[in-house]
């Protein structure tokens, strides 16, 4: 059995991107594997949440994780802080690390553009700590999407330093899942190749959006004045909801907006009440479900607790096999 590690940042609601990029693909994988799938709150204090903020985040994704099909007694679901042996862990992984390679993360450049006000040790560690995350467990498959292989890369760099300083052969070397098939990628509202809630507020229909938001938001999604010439490569704006429409509405209505668009004769507008009804369709259920969990603290509550008790269990082994390899003892 394979011992699979993933982890979402709580800045927010989840996106129909997160379902379709991570989330589904974590609810057939836990009827396989052994699976730590984490709400990755230390990780998200990089960007300064208020405190106010945090714990609700996290208690959303919570709520979103299990309405969208993860089962607490298939999969260890934990939030990463109630396991403070991760930050042990990114301590010791963080003696090894050099600033050098840190520095070199596209990530981390990226962040240094977005948010130059706020360049921090923690964006600079962050591979450190999403190492840690997935090395407690002794995970070898690792969940993740394009814009993570870098970081899986440095976890793979930092697994065979810590075999070669201490010359054993404790850590295994991580690898992506392989989903068998290409990873679906939602594109955003907004005309952004990516849906993304950072990016701005209308890129991204979080899973427990209310159908009013949802018409509000594709209704203004962005598009060009008209197929002027059918023949040449949509505007961005116009692909992505062609896309959209691939994913949540039914082939008929696929053919006939392909086909309004050739003929010259659509109109955006119809496109997007017709997406909209069908998202709406789609999210309904776990909109349902989400309202329901988040209502429900007494549940949430036992859920973390039993993740935590689970996820502690390799954690700690974990963290007193490397103090006694790295040389700590005991007097
Ligand atoms: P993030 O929201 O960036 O923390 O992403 C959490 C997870 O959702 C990661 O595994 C991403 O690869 C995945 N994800 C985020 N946005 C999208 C998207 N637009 N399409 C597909 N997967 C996504």
């Amino acid at each position: 059995m394979e011992i699979v590690a993933s982890g979402i940042r709580p800045t927010g609601n989840l996106h129909l991107g997160n379902y379709f990029g991570a989330l589904q693909n974590f609810v057939k994988m836990q009827e396989e594997n052994h699976c730590f799938f984490f709400i990755a709150d230390y990780h998200s204090l990089t960007t300064h949440p208020t405190p106010g903020d945090l714990h609700g985040n996290v208690k959303n994704v919570l709520a979103e994780f299990l309405a969208s099909g993860l089962d607490p007694e298939k999969a260890t679901i934990y939030v990463q802080s109630d396991l403070p042996e991760t930050a042990e862990l990114y301590l010791l992984l963080n003696m090894n690390a050099y600033i050098g390679e840190l520095e070199r993360c596209t990530s981390f450049k990226e962040k240094i553009r977005t948010q130059p006000q706020n360049v921090n040790a923690g964006l600079l560690t962050y591979p450190t700590l999403m190492a840690a995350d997935i090395i407690i467990h002794k995970a070898n498959k690792v969940p993740v999407g394009k814009d993570q292989e870098q970081h899986l890369e440095m976890t793979r760099t930092f697994v065979n330093r810590f075999n070669r300083i201490y010359k054993v052969d404790y850590f295994p070397e991580p690898v992506a899942y392989n989903f068998g098939e290409t990873l679906i990628k939602i594109p955003g509202l907004d005309g952004s190749l990516k849906m993304s809630k950072s990016a701005n507020e209308v890129s991204a229909i979080f899973l427990a959006d209310s159908p009013d938001v949802i018409r509000k938001k594709v209704m203004r999604a962005v598009t060009d004045s008209g197929p002027v010439d059918p023949n040449k490569p949509r505007s961005q704006g116009v692909e992505n909801l062609f896309s959209l429409l691939s994913y949540f509405s039914d082939p008929q209505t696929n053919t006939h907006f392909n086909e309004s668009y050739l003929a010259g004769t659509i109109r955006y507008g119809d496109l997007k009440k017709q997406l909209a009804e069908d998202i709406i369709r789609f999210t309904a259920p776990f909109r349902e479900k989400i309202i329901a969990l988040t209502s429900d603290n007494e549940y949430l509550k036992k859920v973390a607790a039993l993740g935590a008790e689970k996820a502690r269990v390799s954690a700690r082994k974990t963290v007193r096999e490397v103090r006694e390899i790295i040389g700590f003892k005991s007097f």
